[in-house]
């Protein structure tokens, strides 16, 4: 039941995938929430990705997953699809891109970013530049429900990570 409840929330916000193209989105909440996880192969094949607890606490660390990537996280409104997303943001040269655009234009909820994604595989790139001046949120997006991020980088019991990796 616990697991069936978790499971809608995390599915209510889908997570922002940019595909090959031009994107318009908002950044609705900043700072971004930092974190830092394992993107671990489960038994499927599949990678899923669990939030590091610290290298004592955290299950995977201790079972000497060493490679740990930092992440940000923030809520988006995907203008495309007209719906609130999660963006986590892997990527360097994204957050430096953003950090690019936050000392020329101000806080980066003002305004909408457009986001081209060329490339393949280890050739893909990401371009990001402000739409037009800033502007302030429209009351559309001020009442945009937002995901909660606490519960999106919740970390996981020993129990819940082997059942994510399909070892039960
Ligand atoms: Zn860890």
């Amino acid at each position: 039941m616990n697991c069936r409840m978790r499971t809608a929330t995390e599915h209510e916000y889908e997570l922002f995938m940019p595909k090959p193209g031009e994107h318009r989105i908002r950044i609705l909440q900043t700072p971004p929430k930092q974190v830092i996880a394992h993107f671990v192969q489960a038994a499927d094949g599949s990678w899923r990705r669990f939030i590091c607890a610290g290298p004592r606490e955290c299950v995977l660390c201790v079972r000497g997953h060493t490679e740990r990537v930092r992440l940000w996280i923030f809520p988006i409104y995907d203008r495309l699809d007209q719906k609130v997303k999660i963006w986590s943001i892997r990527q360097v040269t994204i957050k430096r891109a953003i950090n690019d655009m936050a000392k020329s234009w101000g806080d980066p909820t003002l305004y909408d970013i457009c986001l081209t994604r060329t490339g393949m595989g280890m050739d893909t790139e990401y371009r990001l530049i402000p739409f037009a001046k800033p502007k302030p949120m429209s009351d559309h997006d001020r009442g945009l429900i937002l995901p909660d991020l606490d519960e999106h980088v919740r970390i996981e019991t020993m129990a819940e990570i082997d059942e994510r990796l399909g070892r039960r």
